[in-house]
């Protein structure tokens, strides 16, 4: 894919933001399992927080690609980075498609300084993939609405300043009663609750979000009551390529780099493990399942950004990446420990880092399962 000199650049100064300044952070802020301030200040200080924002509020509109580009340099060096940003553009995203003008005037002069870190937050205790079944409501009552109910696994939840909750807002069964509301952070009775100890991503904030009588201005509800599940199904479902198909695809790289460097300078019988075979098939076999995973990747951004109207490919495009990008990082990653050995498990090196991130990926934003049976019923 031809990417234009603005792609070119900003995808090049993200890899050396990544390299010299976030790479030094990384590990430190896994073993804390939380977000690093640090990092979060390079995000800031580089614009990369508000890029999708239009240029009228002082974001470069960035498109698919370029987000897609941005993700998978981060990712290379640092997959929970990478998730703070693709979180943070997808609720700007979903503004622009689905937000009325007084509602983005409203909200992206807040977000104009770049420094506004976004949530999105759908999954409940006893709904993950049923979606459609949340219970958490939303009651109108003069000019508010009033949620109550209960959010887990919400990504950026502690760093957030705003969050799209998904609430249940009609009498209509499922996903016919769904709505998606802005809370804003401080909002009396919005709290967050546990702070998720997990295997990968742990630079990345993962918690639970408590509502009980929060009143929210009925001006923060999206497009309308009954739109949730719109909403779900288009930008919600966007980010799962330029999110987590990048952020697989930047990790699986960032592990092969590695792997292949360490398979140069590691010598056994007299010889660097580069020059077995058996060695040299496992980095082939990388490589090409990178280059493959990277080719779906920018066929599926090229075509969001290029066809916004078309939506069946486009759908059976993003749950084909978000699935074989993630399946391909969790085996480049396997193979990148396997070719450290004993090294390849320790923290010292970070493959063993980037194994547990791209465990994380099958699972989030819709499981590959999920993305399987999306793909299934668009070719059925
Ligand atoms: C790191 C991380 C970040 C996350 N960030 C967010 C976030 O920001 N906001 C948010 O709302 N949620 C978030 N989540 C939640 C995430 O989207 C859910 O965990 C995911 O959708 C799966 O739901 P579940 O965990 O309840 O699993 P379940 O739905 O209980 O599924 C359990 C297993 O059954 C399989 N399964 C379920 N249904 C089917 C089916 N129909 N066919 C075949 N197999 C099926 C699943 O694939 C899975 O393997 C995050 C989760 C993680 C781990």
């Amino acid at each position: 894919m031809a990417f234009t000199d603005e792609q070119i650049m900003i995808k090049d100064m993200v890899a050396k933001l990544s390299r010299n300044e976030i790479l030094p952070l990384s590990k430190d802020a896994d073993i804390a399992g939380h977000s690093s301030p640090e990092i979060v200040k390079l995000l800031v200080e580089n614009g990369l927080l508000k890029m999708a924002l239009p240029e009228e509020y002082d974001g470069i509109n960035a498109d698919y690609t370029t987000i897609a580009l941005v993700v998978e340099e981060l990712a290379k060096v640092d997959a929970s980075a990478a998730m703070t940003v693709f979180v943070t553009q997808a609720l700007i995203n979903i503004m622009k498609q689905w937000a009325n003008q007084e509602q983005k005037d409203r909200f992206f002069k807040k977000m104009f300084a770049g420094d506004k870190v976004n949530a999105f937050s759908l999954t409940e205790a006893n709904y993950g993939s049923e979606a459609a079944a949340i219970q958490t409501k939303a009651v109108l009552e003069g000019d508010y609405y009033t949620i109550t109910g209960n959010k887990i696994f919400v990504t950026n939840a502690d760093i957030a300043d705003f969050t799209l909750v998904f609430v249940r807002t009609g009498e209509g069964k499922r996903h016919k009663g769904l709505s998606g509301i802005i809370v804003e952070k401080g909002t009396p009775g919005f709290r967050l609750g546990k702070h998720e100890d997990k295997m990968g991503l742990r630079g990345s904030d993962l918690s639970e979000m408590i509502f009980e009588d929060v009143k929210v201005p009925k001006e923060n509800l999206l497009a309308g009551p009954g739109k949730g599940w719109d909403i779900l199904m288009s930008g919600g479902a966007d980010m799962r390529a330029y999110g987590p198909g990048a952020m697989a695809i930047g990790l699986a790289q960032g592990a092969l780099d590695y792997a292949l460097k360490y398979a140069k300078e590691r010598i056994q019988f007299g010889k660097p493990l580069s020059e077995l075979q058996g060695i040299q098939f496992m980095l082939a076999d990388m490589s090409i399942q990178i280059e493959a995973g990277r080719s779906l990747l920018y066929r599926t951004t090229e075509h969001m950004d290029t066809n916004p109207e078309e939506q069946a490919l486009r759908k059976r495009l993003v749950s084909s990446t978000k699935c074989f990008a993630s399946d391909v990082a969790m085996q480049v990653t396997t193979d990148a420990v396997q070719i450290l050995g004993g090294y390849g498990v320790m923290r010292e090196f970070p493959v063993e880092r980037m194994m547990r991130d791209a465990k994380m990926i099958q699972i989030f934003d819709g499981s590959n399962q999920i993305q399987r049976v999306i793909v299934s019923r668009s070719l059925l």
